[in-house]
């Protein structure tokens, strides 16, 4: 086999000779923009252009032809190593087929910051001549593309990657994953107070917010991590860890460097994170599939007020889905009517007479039934609708007890966030003054732990409702945060001990000494104690010889309907049938 190639000379044989159409032919060649290299079957150079030396930045005094082109490339100085090894091998390896290369080469004496020049190699085999290989400067289309990409991937507020792109890369991810490798997890990530402070801050904060946000998303990155802006205030991060402790610790870390306060013209702002989490299954799964599991656990997570954090699992779409809902019924329950107040009395044990009742909320909803409170009540704080519950009980209840003996009270349960938006004290005047109900038959019941948020606004609001002449009673005493010490801070005119602190009938006196505690110390500061949950007449002893004076609870009645209350009171005025309960 003719290895050298048929046609072409190894150099010009006279000056005659190059005054001839073969040198016309290779003058034309070396002033043609497209860099021309022939390679002979054994990769020896047949034929290299002056502009294919350029553009390698080729010793000039390199001998050329019949050189093996792998024994030039080293001397080439645009090549830096990796484009060297790239050219090298698609020599070695040419075969019958075209190839194609991008080559980046080393920046030349340009100023500083000047973007790497890119070459364009295409390789063709040329039958017996061996091959043909045709350089051209790509820099500028390399640069177009880039600047393409760069703007149809990337978000240009926080030069992060965005959903399409982001999206792209996590098919690839999980396209390349193999057994044996971690599975990979996707992790969103919401703030949520973020469109109201946009709002109240104006949008060039709001964007120096989301900045700042994104550094601190940073802060907690692995090097293999992908992070994206999903929307106006959504991150996307991707990656891989060795397992779900290892997922769940790096999500705490993400709403630890987010939740710290911002200091935003000369004001501490805070955001809200919540974090959804989902993992690849084993058997793996797609990147739309992934993302949405990640969103799915996004939303759960904004109801989990303890952790701000939601790991997907099976089944959790089904339990959002059910609680979607229930919001969406929920929604609509009041002004369909479908609330209703049921009353428990309370009873003072050494007079035999009811001192009040105590109103509790129920949810007659037509799809479930009669809902419980403890089913509906965090969710109603959640989707803001507490405060108009709130105010429909305080009417109702007020109007429901002006139909009761004159001495006997109402109690009412408020939760902390009616404490905290809106005027509480106003709409606890307002229910008095339309029910005509005198405020000193009226009791609020706070749980401890809205005296742990110590704000101005909940003590001046207690303190409104005292000089209202409304009474204030403290319940589930025992079960929060604060206790005994609480007592000093604010002067409450009854305190409800919890039910979980009366034993069955069989248990220990343990829980017996923290109730004759509570009723010794309510005693001596002159305030009443009411013992919850009371169920048996063994109990009620107990209680009693615990210095109790006023107990609620099945013993004496289970919650009842309005229109029950007032049999319910003449059974337990008359002694006879007290004994019998
Ligand atoms: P709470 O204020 O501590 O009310 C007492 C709860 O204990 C009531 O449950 C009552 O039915 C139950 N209970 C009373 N005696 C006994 C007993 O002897 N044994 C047992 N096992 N339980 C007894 P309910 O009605 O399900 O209410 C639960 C909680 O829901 C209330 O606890 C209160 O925190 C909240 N709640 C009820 N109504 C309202 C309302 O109108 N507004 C707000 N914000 N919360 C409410
Ligand atoms: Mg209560
Ligand atoms: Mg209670």
């Amino acid at each position: 086999m003719n290895h050298k190639g048929p046609t072409l000379p190894s150099r010009p044989a006279s000056r005659a000779r190059a005054a001839a159409p073969d040198g016309l032919i290779s003058e034309s060649l070396d002033s043609a923009p497209v860099g021309l290299i022939v390679l002979d079957r054994a990769h020896d150079v047949r034929l290299l252009t002056r502009r294919a030396a350029d553009l390698l930045g080729l010793d000039t005094r390199a001998k050329r032809i019949g050189t093996k082109l792998l024994r030039l490339l080293p001397r080439c100085r645009g090549l830096g190593p990796d484009a060297m090894t790239s050219f090298a091998t698609a020599v070695t390896e040419a075969g019958d087929e075209a190839t194609q290369l991008l080559l980046t080469l080393q920046p030349g004496d340009g100023p500083r910051g000047t973007r790497p020049r890119s070459l364009s190699l295409d390789m063709r085999p040329a039958g017996a001549l061996g091959w043909v290989l045709s350089l051209e400067d790509a820099t500028q289309t390399r640069q177009a593309q880039d600047w393409l990409l760069e703007h149809v991937s990337t978000d240009p507020l926080t030069g992060l990657w965005n959903r399409q792109h982001f999206m792209l890369m996590l098919h690839d991810v999980l396209l390349s994953v193999r057994q044996a490798d971690p599975a990979p997890f996707m992790v969103l990530i919401g703030l949520r107070s973020f469109k109201h402070l946009n709002t109240m801050m104006g949008a060039a904060t709001g964007d120096h917010l989301l900045r700042l946000a994104t550094d601190r998303i940073g802060t907690c990155l692995h090097e293999d991590d992908m992070l994206a802006r999903f929307s106006g205030e959504e991150f996307a991060i991707a990656g891989t860890r060795p397992n779900e402790r290892q997922c769940t610790e790096f999500c705490r870390s993400l709403i630890e460097a987010l939740a710290t306060p911002y200091l935003i013209d000369s004001h501490l702002v805070t955001l809200n994170p919540h974090i959804g989490l989902a993992q690849a299954p084993a058997e793996g799964c797609s990147a739309e599939t992934l993302a949405a599991n990640a969103a799915m656990a996004l939303l759960e997570a904004r109801s989990d007020t303890a952790t701000n954090m939601c790991v997907f699992e099976p089944g959790l779409g089904e339990r959002a889905q059910r609680r979607r809902a229930m919001e969406f019924d929920l929604r609509q329950a009041l002004e369909r009517g479908e609330f209703e107040l049921f009353y428990q009395p309370q009873v003072d044990v050494h007079r035999g007479r009811v001192t009040g009742l105590e109103a509790l909320i129920r949810w007659r909803s037509p799809a479930r039934g009669m809902v419980p409170p403890v089913q509906f009540i965090s969710l109603a704080e959640q989707m803001g609708l507490i405060g108009g519950i709130g105010e429909w009980v305080l009417r109702e209840a007020c109007r429901e007890a002006m139909r009761w003996p004159a001495d006997v009270t109402v109690a009412v349960n408020a939760s902390p966030l009616q404490f905290e938006s809106g005027d509480f004290a106003g709409a606890v005047a307002d229910a008095l003054a339309s029910s005509l109900l005198p405020a000193s038959r009226l009791e609020i019941e706070i749980t401890e732990n809205l005296l742990l948020r110590d704000t101005g606004t909940v003590m001046g609001t207690l303190a409104a409702l005292h000089a209202q002449g409304v009474r204030l009673v403290l319940d589930d005493f025992g079960t929060g945060y604060a206790s005994l010490s609480q007592l000093s801070r604010f002067r409450f005119d009854k305190i409800k001990i919890d039910r979980s602190f009366i034993s069955p009938d069989d248990a220990s006196s343990q829980n017996s000494a923290i109730v004759r505690s509570i009723a010794a110390l309510g005693h001596s500061l002159g305030i009443p104690t009411t013992a919850e949950g009371v169920e048996t007449t063994t109990q009620l002893e107990q209680i009693k010889a615990d210095g109790c004076t006023l107990v609620q609870g099945y013993v004496f009645s289970r919650p009842v309907p309005a229109n029950e209350v007032s049999m319910l009171i003449d059974r337990l005025r008359c002694p006879a049938s007290q004994e019998a309960a």
